[in-house]
Formats: C-alpha cells, structure tokens, sequence
C-alpha cells in the first residue's frame, strides 16, 4: 500500500466514516508476525488502525523519521485493541 501523503490526502475510514488522521505509530522490531487469520480480520474490522509498523520492513527508518508516520483511523485503533483484549475473538 502506498503511503504517499498526497494521494493519501483526504482519506476516509471506509469502515467508521470518519477521516483518517496522520500521526506516529510505534515501530516494533524483531516481532513475530501475526496470528494466521489477522490479516483478514483487520480487513473487515479495522483497516486503518495502523497502530504500529515492522521495523523489519521499513529501510533506513532512524534517517527518515517521517517513515514512523501514517494515516490512521482513531475508531479502527479502538476495534483493534478490542480485539485484542478479546483474545483474538
Ligand atoms: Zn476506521
């Protein structure tokens, strides 16, 4: 997905309805991926939450601060970590 701010411009959270907001997210390193189904469930539920990035997968991010950044839907990090503390349910 690309994270051009211009043609990120004025995105809406599909799911919630509410505009995406830019901000820092945590970047975690050296994490294990996530649990198998993860990918389709934050999909449905939660597209944007965007709560945190893969270090692994990011090049050169401790020149380039602007990489720990991203749009983000504040309803899509709230359903994530209700996710969560669900359980995984
Ligand atoms: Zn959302």
């Amino acid at each position: 997905m690309p994270l051009d701010p211009d043609d990120m411009r004025e995105r809406v959270c599909e799911i919630h309805g509410i505009p995406l907001k830019y901000g820092r997210m945590p970047i975690y390193y050296g994490l294990m991926g996530p649990p198998p189904g993860w990918g389709e469930v934050r999909t449905n539920n939660f597209p944007h939450a965007n709560s945190y990035i893969m270090g692994g997968c990011v090049m050169d991010i401790d020149n380039d601060p602007e990489k720990g950044r991203a749009y983000y839907c504040p309803e899509c990090r709230m359903a994530e970590q209700a996710y969560i503390d669900a359980g995984g349910e």
